[in-house]
């Protein structure tokens, strides 16, 4: 190992990361690929955006950036949240960051100390508990099921705090089950923590894709537990920006100030000609939401019926973000791990999804919907029959 390279410092790869980039191989090398694996809307940019770019870029918009963002951006982004969800930030509470990954990065940066424990969900978003381990905090994993509809119990959580216990991350909007928590259920989640001193990050990446007529609430809208609140929010998915790189924390004034430190040491603020796409995505947020949410809506309703008509199953539709979490033995797929089951599938199908196991639950598979309407048709009947040659 090269001396530089403390053991402790290695990190893992995020596995969907990882299956992308195999995937990515394979199209390098003149394959063709459904890469049902990354949950980004594959949208064509939004013109308002696109002339927000150029505009900025004509308007040499293109130096350092104030470090915790400019200011217009932080602005607008905190009525937003008042205005759509109900908070009551003012621009001090918000942190402009290179998107929501980011914040948790530095949230746990600053907030963990060898062996602290963090409360985790699982199935859970990749990156959570490996970045609790780069931090030198203990994830700690609570399990939830498909019957209790993947959701957080208060008994289950209160089980497992304990003097260790420093946060909870809620993913409300979950990546990968679609789990949507009601006001009531997210009280008394907070309540919990509270009353356990847990610091809670509720990351609320998908709070505009919701579908069904589901409202979304925003853990940053309950007035009793605001200090002890910090909510992660992106432009990635919300207004389909994954490449520009925004992301914001919300969350008290110490503590962003104290995040603001870590920004001015690491990256010095996100791109500037980034901050005023966001700006304009955010002024016209409904309008840009709406069109993602529909569009989207519109290839979860595509990949449901493909799958339920031809494997005659009836899946619950997700009620947000971009996944469908499939179960293994509802497909008639068996006596195979669903990490072996992605790699056999990506290698013979070229069809590429991601194991549950990467969530910290075996059994399931993640099929991310939000690819190219025309490569979402083909690699469902690509996939379809490849399941049912294979394993019916
Ligand atoms: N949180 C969840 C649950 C996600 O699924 C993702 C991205 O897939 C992120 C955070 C990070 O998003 P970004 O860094 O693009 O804002």
């Amino acid at each position: 190992m090269n001396r530089m390279i403390s053991k402790e410092n290695q990190t893992e790869n995020s596995a969907t990361v990882l299956i992308n980039s195999l995937a990515q191989k394979k199209i390098s090398s003149g394959i063709k690929v459904f890469n049902l694996s990354v949950g980004e809307p594959k949208l064509s940019v939004h013109k308002l955006l696109l002339e927000a770019a150029i505009e900025a870029m004509h308007l040499g918009k293109t130096l350092y950036p104030p470090v915790s963002g400019i200011s217009e951006l932080k602005y607008s982004a905190s009525e937003w949240m008042n205005n759509i969800y109900g908070c009551s930030y003012q621009p001090e509470n918000c942190l402009v960051v290179n998107g929501g990954k980011l914040g948790i990065y530095l949230l746990l940066q600053l907030a963990l100390s060898k062996g602290d424990e963090v409360i985790i969900a699982s199935p859970y978003w990749v990156s959570y508990p490996s970045i609790t381990r780069i931090f030198g905090g203990s994830p700690i994993i609570i399990d939830t099921n498909e019957t209790e509809d993947w959701k957080l119990t208060p008994d289950k959580l209160k089980n497992v705090c304990s003097s260790n216990t420093k946060i909870l991350i809620i993913n409300n909007g979950s990546n990968p089950t679609g789990t949507l928590y009601t006001r009531d259920e997210l009280e008394e989640i907070l309540d919990i923590a509270k009353k356990h001193n847990l610091l809670v990050i509720s990351d609320e990446v998908y709070s505009g894709l919701t579908y069904d007529n589901h409202s979304y609430v925003s853990c940053g809208s309950f007035d009793a537990y605001k200090n002890n609140v910090i909510v992660i929010q992106s432009c990635s998915k919300n207004f389909s920006m994954t490449g520009w790189r925004v992301g914001f924390v919300f969350g008290n004034e110490i503590i962003i100030k104290q995040l603001t430190s870590l920004v001015s040491q690491s990256t010095s603020g996100v791109t500037t000609i980034s901050q005023w796409v966001a700006l304009a995505a955010i002024q016209n947020e409904k309008m840009i939401t709406a069109w993602v949410q529909q569009e989207m809506k519109k290839r979860r309703d595509i990949v449901l019926n493909a799958l339920n008509t031809q494997f005659k199953i009836n899946i619950n539709p997700p009620v947000s973000a971009l996944y469908l979490f499939i179960s293994l033995a509802e497909l008639g797929i068996t006596n195979i791990s669903s990490s072996e089951f992605c790699t056999q599938l990506l290698e013979d199908a070229n069809v590429a999804l991601v194991p549950g196991s990467a969530f910290g639950k075996e059994g399931y598979i993640r099929l991310s919907f939000s690819a190219d309407e025309c490569d979402l048709i083909d690699g469902i009947k690509v996939f379809s029959e490849y399941v049912m040659n294979k394993f019916n």
